[in-house]
């Protein structure tokens, strides 16, 4: 048998919709993961300017919509830090729980991998897990394809792209789309879309 296989699945989800339950279970299956922690984002220090939901609704909407996975959880490991939120101290954190031998997999969109040079001791990121990067269609491809290129040329890392139609769907779309009164159903899953209508997030 194998390391064991955890796939930290890591985004804002303000609200968690869709395309990111696609992602995570495309990601479970393709690399054969025991379990995908959902882990939604504490104080990051690139969303500074901008108005993010609290932490407990994000975390409480991705509860309500992995419950029904047996291979989903989430964890507020992030919640719980003070100051700014960094990705490598979370997969330290990890790294305590499970053991040093466990294999990590830091599932995410490619949009933020893009800016992954700009993380905080990134050469030490690539070195503690694997990281898969979640496109939308439509996306252009090449310009994810040669930032990959380029950070497997410096940082010896291990990066997958993977296409995920369902991520058609996009956070701040849903936002926008409540704020204007339009319809969210079928977007996500139907008791996130009662607990944004109850709390009145995104009027
Ligand atoms: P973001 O800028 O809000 O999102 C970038 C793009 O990726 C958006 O199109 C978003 O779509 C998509 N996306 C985000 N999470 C996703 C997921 N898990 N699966 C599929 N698509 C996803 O990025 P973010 O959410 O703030 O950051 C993503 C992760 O990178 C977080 O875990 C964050 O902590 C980490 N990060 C770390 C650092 C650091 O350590 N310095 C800096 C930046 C980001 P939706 O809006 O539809 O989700």
């Amino acid at each position: 048998m194998g390391p064991d296989k955890i796939g930290i699945m890591g985004g804002t989800f303000d609200p968690i919709h869709y395309g990111h339950l696609v992602t995570a279970e495309a990601a479970r299956e393709k690399f054969c993961l025991d379990k995908v922690i959902f882990v939604p984002s504490g104080n990051p220090p690139h969303k500074k300017n901008k108005e993010i939901s609290p932490g407990i609704d994000r975390v409480n909407m991705t509860v309500l919509a992995t419950a029904n996975n047996p291979f989903f959880e989430v964890s507020d490991i992030e919640l719980k830090r003070d100051g700014y939120t960094y990705t490598v101290d979370t997969l330290k954190e990890f790294i305590k729980i499970y053991g040093e031998n466990t294999r990590f997999y830091f599932i995410t969109g490619a949009d933020a991998v893009m800016e992954i040079l700009t993380w905080k001791d990134v050469s030490t990121i690539l070195k503690l897990c694997r990281i898969v990067s979640a496109y939308r269609p439509g996306s252009d491809i090449n310009k994810f394809r040669s930032m990959v290129d380029e950070l497997e040329r410096v940082h010896r890392s291990n990066i997958h792209l993977i296409e995920v139609p369902a991520l058609a769907i996009s956070s701040t779309e849903i936002r926008e789309r409540v704020k204007s009164g339009i319809t969210i159903k079928y977007l996500l899953p139907e008791k996130v879309e009662r607990y944004i209508l109850e709390k009145g997030l995104y009027k």
